[in-house]
């Protein structure tokens, strides 16, 4: 069984999504972090997104996911970088990184093979549209920028991190606008999706 389940920056999928899946005691894919990922190496390493950088990317570049619900591990080429994966630099780069369309490639051919013989929960932009039209639910979560703006950052304040709220929302409604404008698997609620708006709604 597929759940997909889509949406804008920081409406809450990822939290739902964990949770659905804990409570169903099935796997958990957040495949934000895996472009996340990407683009950090792309920082690390100081790469323009040329096509012969994105082919020696793809080609060296191996992501392991762990699907447990209860904690979140992203290792990169052996290195675990989960922890580094929501700076606001890789925030603000991440939309760039994940128009392209052989990282995507690469991207989907994971996400699929990951989610091959079980039952899943996976987040993304292009989850119910691109990577699993067929999938068994899905939902398309959203909620108002203020609000999605709010969200973020008091989870920044909680992580110590000194943020301001105009720079956070800003950060949301250009990362929104990358994502929903760009050529290839936009950010877009597939037709038979439920939407779900929680501006109002609490997490349960
Ligand atoms: O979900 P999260 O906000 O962590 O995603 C980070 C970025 O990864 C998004 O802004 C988007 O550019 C990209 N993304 C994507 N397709 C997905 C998941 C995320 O393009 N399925």
């Amino acid at each position: 069984m597929i759940i997909a389940i889509d949406g804008p920056a920081s409406s809450g999928k990822s939290t739902t999504s964990r949770l659905v899946a804990k409570k169903l005691r099935i796997s958990y894919l957040n495949t934000g972090s895996m472009y996340r990922a990407v683009t950090l190496y792309f920082l690390n390493n100081n790469y323009s997104l040329e096509k012969d950088n994105v082919l020696e990317v793809i080609k060296s570049i191996d992501i392991d996911v762990s699907d447990s619900v209860e904690k979140e591990s992203i290792i990169l080429n052996g290195i675990d970088v989960t922890s580094k994966l929501r700076t606001l630099k890789v925030s603000s780069f991440v939309s760039k990184i994940s128009s392209n369309n052989l990282i995507r490639e690469k991207m989907v051919e994971i996400q699929r093979k990951i989610s091959q013989n079980k039952s899943i929960v996976i987040d993304g932009r292009d989850i119910g549209t691109v990577v699993f039209p067929d999938a068994d639910y899905k939902f398309f979560i959203t909620a108002s920028i203020e609000e999605r703006a709010k969200r973020r950052f008091e989870e920044l304040q909680i992580e110590n991190k000194s943020v301001n709220f105009e720079f956070v929302m800003k950060e949301i409604r250009d990362r929104d606008y990358l994502d929903s404008t760009r050529e290839l698997s936009p950010l877009k609620k597939a037709n038979n999706a439920i939407l779900i708006d929680t501006t109002h709604l609490t997490l349960d």
